[in-house]
């Protein structure tokens, strides 16, 4: 391995992540669904995931699922630094779900992960970028192993032996997702990625410390503006979505909103009880 085992010093985050990795596959192999399945976005989080995977020697695939709201410098960050990325594009925009939904996403009513992020890697063991330091949702909600079956609540599993062997026998269909980089921090994703020489996309430089979906509804306000300032035109065509949204509203005379701009306003800043009219209005 490149980097020397102190490098986090004495709980070894490269070792575990290495050996979470190593895991999987071994779990994959066993029941014949081949490599891992990488859900590759891009971001940093993503790439120490990709480069950790090449330093476990194992068989991994990188897939990235087509959103149609990235920023164009991630795509091309992505075109140029990983040629063998299997891309997957979305049935449906995220322009044409909010016109068929009658609605934005909101943090309430986040439609558009399950159609356009999380796609793919059914049946197979699928690693992610998912880090505890994110949010406190992800702190309560995630662990190193977990396994997602239709219809069933997501099992999660820690990282001891016992826990493990959960994980190993569990025979649902559906996902198995591990979690390699769970407990790393935000300094430990930089200096992985300084230590090991990485490229990353441009726009980290401009400050932006989370790159993805533009306009996402997760994200703060103050990120929202600052993404809708750097690519103008999505703001232009999420406001001509709204309108386009409002004019195929069913019963439109009981609609607040009059144009895709009050929309607009409303879903970056938010109204006291909008949401809760709106869920009104579409029940
Ligand atoms: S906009 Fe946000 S909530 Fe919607 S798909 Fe993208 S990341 Fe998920």
């Amino acid at each position: 391995m490149l980097i020397e085992n102190t490098f986090f010093g004495e709980n070894n985050k490269i070792d575990t992540a290495i050996d979470r990795i190593k895991f999987a596959y071994e779990q994959s192999k066993s029941r014949d669904l081949g490599a891992l399945y990488v859900a590759f976005s891009g971001g940093k989080d993503s790439i120490v995931v990709a480069e950790l995977c090449r330093l476990a020697k194992i068989p991994y695939e990188l897939h990235y699922n087509i959103t149609g709201i990235d920023p164009p410098e991630v795509i091309k960050f992505m075109k140029d630094n990983y040629p063998n990325l299997i891309w997957h594009n979305f049935e449906k925009s995220m322009f044409q779900l909010i016109i068929e939904k009658h609605l934005p996403p909101t943090r309430l009513i986040r439609f558009c992960c399950s159609e356009l992020k999380e796609r793919g890697g059914q049946g197979r063991y699928c690693l992610t970028g998912v880090r505890w330091a994110e949010s406190t949702r992800r702190k309560n909600n995630r662990k190193p192993f977990e396994r997602f079956a239709r219809g069933k609540e997501k099992m999660l599993f820690n990282d001891n032996e016992k826990e493990r062997k959960f994980f190993e026998v569990c025979q649902l269909k559906g996902k198995f997702v591990v979690n390699p980089i769970i407990d790393w921090t935000e300094q430990d994703i930089w200096e992985f990625i300084k230590k090991q020489n990485l490229s990353y996309c441009c726009l980290y430089d401009e400050n932006f410390t989370r790159i993805g979906c533009i306009g996402c509804p997760m994200a703060p306000t103050h990120q929202r503006e600052k993404e809708f300032e750097r690519w103008p035109g999505f703001k232009k065509a999420y406001i001509a979505t709204f309108n386009k949204m409002l004019e195929q509203m069913p019963n439109k005379d009981k609609c607040t909103w009059k144009t895709g701009e009050e929309v607009f306003n409303w879903w970056l800043y938010g109204e006291k009880g909008k949401d809760k009219n709106t869920l009104n209005f579409l029940e």
